[in-house]
């Protein structure tokens, strides 16, 4: 496995993999890996010539700086993952490679970024969407894998790809949850255990806004209403947001017909957890 730290090489990497018609599949990642990575790695693999593998903690995307100082950055840890799953290149550049002088080019995706995450993050999808335009330039891969953990984020990066014309897939792959269903994140190590035993709320919550929609109750509202119900109750849990969308344009609905995105943002002490599903009529 290679390990690259500079923008350069790696794009040397690529031009030479293209040249000799290899497939190239690329998953970006901040690190601290777990099974939600490991399932996008272990699926490019299958899918393509080449695996690379991005670790970088992309500080533009942080509106928290104190966030950012302490996201966890294991990088021993995620190069012995990446190398059990035979990944072939990684690319973990410093923050100086990736930003080496004053910033001033960003990539906004209009719309889709202002609601959900992107009205209590400020900034947060300005700065995923550049660092992802960013890689995709220096990657330059045939496909990309997403988790939709991250709908929103998914969303975005899709929609980003169609209009600047990346001849890029998108793939995005399903949500990896522990045992109690919680989803997995690298955010998690922030947990106390008092507040671990109390996440499992959210995806239950989740399930209940499903059999809601499945029984027909189709208001938002009341929707909303009964899944706050729940993770209210346990007390260490602070509900950011709860909002039920169009999956496509992310606007709120008022009314729920076909499809739905039910997705939530709760914060305990030190973590802000994100979890959604959708809904679509049987
Ligand atoms: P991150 O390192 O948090 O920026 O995530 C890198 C990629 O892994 C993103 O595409 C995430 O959506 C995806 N990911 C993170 N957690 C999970 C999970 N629990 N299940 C599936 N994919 C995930």
């Amino acid at each position: 496995m290679e390990i690259i730290t500079s923008v350069k090489e790696i794009q040397k990497i690529s031009f030479c993999l293209r040249a000799e018609k290899k497939q190239i599949g690329f998953v970006p990642t901040m690190g601290a890996l777990h099974q939600g990575h490991i399932s996008l790695i272990k699926e490019c693999k299958k899918n393509n010539d080449w695996t690379i593998v991005s670790i970088f903690v992309n500080s533009i995307q942080f509106n928290d700086q104190n966030d950012y100082k302490n996201y966890p950055r294991p990088l021993d840890n995620d190069l012995n993952i990446c190398q059990e799953l035979q990944v072939d290149t990684v690319f973990a550049p410093s923050l100086k490679e990736m930003y080496p002088e004053e910033f001033l080019t960003f990539v906004n995706v209009e719309k889709l970024s202002s609601n959900l995450c992107g009205e209590y993050r400020p900034g947060h999808f300005e700065g995923v969407a550049t660092i992802v335009t960013k890689l995709f330039n220096i990657t330059n891969p045939h496909r990309a894998y997403f988790g939709a953990k991250d709908y929103q984020q998914t969303q975005i990066i899709k929609k980003l790809v169609r209009d600047l014309n990346f001849d890029i897939e998108i793939i995005v792959l399903p949500t990896i949850r522990d045992e109690n269903g919680l989803a997995l994140s690298s955010r998690h190590k922030y947990l106390s255990q008092e507040e671990k035993k109390q996440t499992y709320v959210l995806y239950k919550s989740l399930k209940k806004a499903l059999s809601l929609l499945d029984k027909n109750i189709k208001d938002p509202k009341i929707i909303i209403d009964q899944i706050n119900k729940i993770i209210v109750k346990e007390h260490l849990a602070n509900v950011e947001y709860i909002k039920i969308c169009d999956p496509v344009h992310l606007s709120d609905l008022k009314y729920i017909s076909n499809e739905a995105l039910i997705a939530l943002a709760v914060r305990f002490e030190k973590a802000r957890l994100i979890d959604s599903i959708i809904w679509r009529k049987n």
